[in-house]
């Protein structure tokens, strides 16, 4: 790495689409953001934004075939606003992975040793690790020579005890198979943990939290002093909350009479858990904003899909608040923790006992910065505090590359 390379390049490779964000680390300053979409389809789709110019969004349309050609395309538009990923100024690329097993407890650079370590950890992440290995490859190829980094959604979850990682099920059985629970998101649950303490004025080690992640997946977590304790998804991230697509927590005795009775098969219970069940199963959509509109239009399907979501948040609250012992803050974070009002009203309401308020005029405001929206008597704060996961992967892969 030379002394003038300060920029970090994440990439975030799903099975279909590629999300990139290049960012400047001397200020954090997000260069050009983009994302390319339906990859292999014949309408595949490249988003980018060069932030730097300032220049319009850049859309083009038309078949990329593969996570190569993809990583191809955006290094084109890059280099065309002399950003590329030959320029001297690009210091490494940070990769997010899914699944890092108990191994990888912190950002790792990546080399054939660690690729293989990935690829061991496939069948407990079948759809996401394959996609992560295949974004790294590609970018190994493009640059052999830049250090790259794995920055893990596991990784931050590796604190927790045994206690909560274990399932009660036979010991011998979940080591053979490497079950247990894992969680994911760690990213922002270590993001906005830390932004959470630095918004009560205080050290992260001095402060409990509980992280409430509510995006498209959600996921809550305990964090104590820093680390995390206890989070809600598990072996996969089909454990706890209800999500926009996913059931979270459910006797697994459903899936045996779901094949057993409703003759389905394994995959079909599979897409149904992961793909038809949440928000979107309970009322046909998972969209907040579109569910918060039809409640307001009298929708009962969609009030009771608003209960269900708002009774399980509760339930992970009070129980986090008990695995704390105390609470410091409860931190609302991604697309619908930063976003809805009501789902934050909601989750709170009726927990005075607890220490926990909102102060509706707090609530209401909408802002990009993290704030605190319950009022100044509250024993236990709540607050907004938006993730920025491009940021801590980019941080990490930096503080790594640079040491
Ligand atoms: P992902 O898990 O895909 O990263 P996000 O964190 O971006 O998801 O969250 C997406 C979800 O956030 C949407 O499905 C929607 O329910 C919710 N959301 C986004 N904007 C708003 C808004 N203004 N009001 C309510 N909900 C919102």
């Amino acid at each position: 790495m030379t002394a003038t390379a300060t920029r970090v390049l994440v990439l975030n490779s799903g099975s279909s689409s590629v999300k990139y964000q290049l960012l400047d680390m001397r200020d954090g300053a997000r260069l050009a953001v983009g994302l390319v979409e339906r990859i292999g389809e014949e309408t595949s789709r490249l988003a980018h934004t060069p932030l730097a110019t300032g220049g319009d969004k850049r859309e083009t349309e038309g078949p990329i075939a593969d996570h190569q050609a993809a990583l191809k395309a955006v290094a084109a538009e890059l280099s065309a606003d002399g950003l590329g990923l030959d320029s001297p100024e690009l210091a490494a690329i940070g990769h997010r992975v899914v699944h890092g097993g108990l191994k990888f407890t912190e950002p790792t650079v990546i080399d054939d040793a660690v690729l293989q370590e990935i690829e061991r950890l496939v069948p407990v992440a079948p759809l996401h690790n394959p996609a992560n290995l295949t974004g790294i490859r590609t970018a190994r190829a493009l640059r052999p020579d830049l250090p790259q980094v794995a920055v893990f959604d596991t990784a931050f979850h590796t604190t927790m005890p045994e206690y909560a990682a274990r399932y009660a099920i036979d010991v011998e059985t979940a080591d053979a198979h490497r079950i247990r629970r894992y969680g994911f998101h760690g990213t922002s649950h270590a993001y906005v943990s830390r932004k959470t303490a630095e918004l009560l004025g205080k050290d992260p080690s001095e402060v409990n939290v509980i992280v409430l992640h509510l995006g498209n997946g959600a996921s809550a977590s305990a964090v104590a002093g820093g680390r995390c304790v206890d989070t809600s998804m598990g072996l996969t991230p089909l454990e706890g909350l209800v999500m926009g697509t996913r059931s979270g927590d459910i006797d697994p005795a459903v899936t045996f009479h779901l094949k057993r009775v409703a003759g389905m098969s394994e995959d079909d219970v599979d897409v149904l858990l992961n793909k038809k069940s949440g928000l979107v199963g309970l009322c046909g959509d998972n969209d907040m904003r579109e569910i918060r509109r039809r409640i307001d239009e009298g929708d009962e399907r969609a009030r009771l899909a608003f209960d269900i979501y708002i009774h399980r948040l509760k339930k992970y609250i009070g129980a986090y608040t008990a695995v704390l012992g105390r609470v410091d803050a409860v931190a609302f974070t991604a697309g619908v923790g930063e976003n809805a009002a009501p789902v934050r009203a909601a989750a709170l309401a009726g927990l005075e006992e607890m220490g926990l308020a909102v102060d509706a005029d707090r609530n209401a405001v909408r802002s990009g910065e993290p704030r605190l929206i319950s009022p100044e008597y509250a024993r236990v704060a709540a607050a907004v505090v938006p993730t920025d996961e491009e940021l801590e992967i980019a941080q990490q892969t930096y503080a790594l590359v640079s040491a």
